[in-house]
């Protein structure tokens, strides 16, 4: 196994999760770095296979074949013990952060938990449909909200941070998402009199 110069690592903020590929459904680990790389592959490590199914390869005939030679040895070997080590032991250590006032943050990570339809009155403890309860909620009275739980930490880490977050269904209508999808979001913290301050998406896509 020869690695040269590898182009990637964790200086390109290399990061890899276990999923499945959106096309075939088969279970692929997405791989993706600040260079822009996004790339499904069956296997983690040497020799990184590519993987091959139709409709990926259709969309995504300009990665080279040999892109696994570019990542850095370490990064592999950190990804795949932690691969391992989480199927039988749970060390994953996991940080909720709540939002403190006019908090913002641009992040992506893996779906964990997907509500699709939340109901906000009974999440915030507001009763009734009155023009006050609504003057109350504000943003959050118009529409139609689900509530996501996302988890940004990647196999190359030990610990990882959680958000829990709504968000509009409008802005879900243009991507299909599942549990265990990688997904890039941006949040604002959201304050309603009185209530706890929560997390608001303003954006979301999906990663891969
Ligand atoms: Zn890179
Ligand atoms: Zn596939």
């Amino acid at each position: 196994m020869a690695y040269g110069n590898p182009t990637h690592g964790p200086w390109c903020n290399t990061r890899t999760w276990p999923t499945r590929c959106r096309y075939c459904s088969e279970k692929v680990f997405f791989y993706t770095c600040s260079h822009g790389s996004k790339v499904f592959f069956d296997e983690l490590g040497w020799p990184w296979p590519l993987h091959q199914c139709d409709e990926y390869c259709s969309r995504h005939h300009n990665i080279i074949r040999n892109f696994g030679e570019t990542i850095s040895s370490d990064y592999c070997s950190t990804v795949r013990a932690n691969h391992e080590s989480r199927k039988t032991v749970k060390l994953h250590e996991c940080k909720r952060r709540d939002p403190a006032i006019d908090d913002l943050v641009a992040d992506f990570g893996q779906l964990k938990e997907y509500i699709e339809h939340l109901d906000i009155r009974k999440k915030l403890k507001i009763d009734g449909n009155t023009a006050m309860a609504t003057a109350f909620l504000g943003e959050l009275a118009k529409g139609d909200f689900a509530q996501m739980t996302v988890h940004t930490g990647d196999l190359s880490k030990s610990d990882t941070t959680s958000y829990t977050f709504l968000v509009h269904r409008i802005l879900l209508s243009s991507i299909d998402c599942e549990r265990f999808d990688v997904i890039e979001f941006k949040l604002r913290a959201y304050n309603t009199p009185g209530k706890k301050i929560i997390w608001l998406c303003d954006s979301i896509k999906s990663s891969m």
